[in-house]
């Protein structure tokens, strides 16, 4: 996940995000005390069904947004996403900041790395000092539909070392319908970019989009010449131990667009 700062609210996002990236150096940095940190390897194995918790989202659709590429950032800012998370008796309410991609995936299943993953970050509305993360893998498979989503982002538009690009439209509802899962892994983790707080409730589909081939070189061309420091590659951080956290298996309900 790539947010380098834990925020306060939205605006503070948008206004310290890329700044940020640019300024810090404290890249790779060790936690000797951390317990919850991010990515990790899902094992299916070895999660926990809930059936008391449940995710809903719904995603309004983009119009004139920007696709910003700012060194290991590919990043668009965006708050017409909801969230809402019900976990036994409580219930609590998110909204979207941004989403962005990393190539190859961050998370793996059952050990396996998938091509890219795109991760869509929540700010707690409930609790403002958590951020929570849908991420979505991406597989390559040559007979694939192009997606939509990611196409009307225009990717290949954008240039080394520093561009941006303009979204006449996007529907991330629409991505989030193609998934085809209803299923996410969910458990406590970290950002996966310096400062690595330990304040994210990770949400991961259990299965990947296959999308053409063509569009994950879109992606993976970014970072192929970046040794980013902590990453295994691209811009992908380094697996991190799982400890004694629990995986659960959560339902998640996309509404899709909101209009
Ligand atoms: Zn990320």
């Amino acid at each position: 996940m790539n947010l380098m700062f834990k925020p306060n609210t939205a605006k503070q996002t948008m206004s310290l995000g890329r700044s940020f990236v640019r300024n810090s150096g404290i890249v790779g940095r060790t936690f000797a005390s951390a317990t919850r940190q991010s990515p990790i390897d899902l094992k299916p194995e070895e999660v926990h069904a809930e059936i008391d918790i449940n995710l809903s989202t719904q995603y309004r659709d983009i119009e004139n947004g920007k696709l910003n590429l700012d060194g290991r950032a590919l990043i668009t800012y965006y708050d017409g996403g909801n969230m809402n998370f019900k976990s036994y008796h409580t219930t609590s309410e998110w909204q979207s900041l941004q989403f962005h991609f990393h190539a190859p995936s961050e998370h793996t299943i059952d050990g396996k790395y998938y091509d890219a993953e795109m991760h869509m970050v929540f700010q707690g509305i409930t609790h403002k000092e958590e951020l929570a993360v849908v991420g979505i893998l991406f597989e390559a498979c040559e007979d694939a539909p192009k997606d939509q989503f990611l196409e009307s982002l225009q990717l290949h538009k954008l240039a080394q070392p520093s561009s941006e690009t303009e979204i006449a439209h996007a529907s991330p509802g629409n991505l989030f319908d193609r998934v085809g899962s209803d299923e996410n892994f969910h458990y406590q983790g970290s950002l996966t970019t310096p400062d690595y707080d330990e304040c994210v409730q990770w949400f991961v589909f259990d299965k990947p989009l296959k999308v053409p081939p063509s569009q994950i070189k879109d992606m993976e061309e970014f970072w192929s010449d970046m040794n980013c420091e902590g990453c295994v590659q691209g811009n992908a951080r380094h697996l991190q131990t799982v400890g004694s956290r629990v995986i659960h298996k959560v339902k998640h309900t996309c509404k899709g667009r909101v209009s």
